[in-house]
């Protein structure tokens, strides 16, 4: 089912994450021993996140180095087929325009619409590491936009080969990103927003933020994106704060502020089983101030690591 036939039918606010695959050479126990106790809270769908190849130096026996190109967690698609298959939830694989040419893509997302899975978040990705800008493939989407257009026209039937007669249309419903603090390459919100309504108009349905830890943000972009003409559900993301280094990481990261008064908290604790408190605390207050707003789901961004997340959803799911 759709995520936003979900998001119609239910009668409050719904319990969703995002999982990360296991890194290469890991086993999926480790992503099933993440989710498991997490079906409590009966998500309607899981978000599978899609990771590029990056260019690592290898040392070499003369002294030299080697750039060699590593996918370090691979196996996005084979995971949404095992989400799907063992807890009966929607997946939601991101498909990303970095590291892709459009046949890539559409070969991606033939196996996608084999497996039976109907939901897909079209992103741009992550720049390729080392590299400081996003650099698309030969014949690659270069903007999240682009893979928007590429699913919208395989679900009308239209696929890279022109010659192809009666091709089977596929029916993905197509998710977003959204950044109520501003994406870090955007000159201004307003410009950011223009770029997003783009993407809805192009045929996105729904918005997933990227992560924020002030709930007042949430609200002026939800704010912004109406007065833009943005109606579709806004799925806001949130991560719960899990150690001390993270009050540095994921402002850096991903481009967010810490309010003062999390900051302040976090800095008192004396190790991370304090921070975990505080950010389990915190993960709470937000979370039940979304609730009362009417937010459409809450959408967590688990990282690998279910425990924080499992007692703020206890508390509120
Ligand atoms: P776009 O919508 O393409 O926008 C990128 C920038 O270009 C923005 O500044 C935008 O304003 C601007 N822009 C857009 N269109 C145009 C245009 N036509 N002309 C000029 N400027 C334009 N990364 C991964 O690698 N894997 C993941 O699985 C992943 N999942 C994510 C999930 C969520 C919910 C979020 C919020 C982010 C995720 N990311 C992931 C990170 C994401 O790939 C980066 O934030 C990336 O830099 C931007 O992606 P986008 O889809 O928002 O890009």
């Amino acid at each position: 089912m759709k995520v936003t036939q979900h998001i119609k039918r239910a009668k409050k606010t719904l319990f969703s994450l995002e999982v990360i695959p296991p890194l290469k050479g890991d086993s999926i126990q480790t992503l099933f021993d993440n989710i498991d106790p997490l079906m409590e809270f009966k998500p309607p769908f899981i978000d599978v996140t899609y990771h590029r190849e990056e260019h690592v130096l290898r040392s070499r026996k003369d002294g030299g180095f080697d750039r060699v190109s590593v996918r370090k967690r691979p196996g996005t698609v084979g995971i949404c087929s095992a989400i799907k298959h063992r807890y009966d939830v929607d997946p939601v694989p991101h498909i990303i325009c970095g590291g892709f040419t459009k046949e890539e893509t559409e070969n991606a997302l033939i196996d996608l619409h084999f497996l039976g899975i109907d939901n897909a978040l079209a992103i741009r990705g992550d720049y390729m590491k080392p590299d400081n800008k996003f650099v698309p493939e030969e014949n690659g989407n270069n903007y999240a936009i682009e893979l928007v257009e590429q699913l919208m026209e395989m679900n009308s039937g239209a696929y890279q080969d022109p010659e192809l007669e009666n091709a089977n249309p596929t029916n993905f419903c197509i998710g977003v990103a959204g950044y109520p603090e501003k994406h870090f390459e955007s000159p201004n919100l307003k410009a950011d927003l223009k770029y997003l309504k783009a993407k809805i108009d192009a045929g996105a349905e729904y918005i997933v933020t990227q992560m924020f830890f002030d709930n007042q943000k949430y609200f002026d972009f939800v704010d912004a994106c109406r007065e833009a003409g943005i109606k579709v559900p806004i799925i806001p993301g949130l991560k719960p704060m899990t150690t001390k280094k993270q009050l540095s990481v994921l402002p850096s990261i991903f481009h967010i502020d810490i309010p003062e008064e999390l900051f302040d908290e976090v800095e008192k604790c004396k190790d991370n089983k304090q921070v975990r408190e505080v950010g389990v605390e915190w993960g709470i207050k937000q979370t039940r101030e979304l609730i009362e707003r009417g937010a459409p789901v809450i959408h967590y961004y688990s990282m690998g690591k279910s425990n924080s997340v499992y007692r703020i959803a206890k508390e509120l799911f």
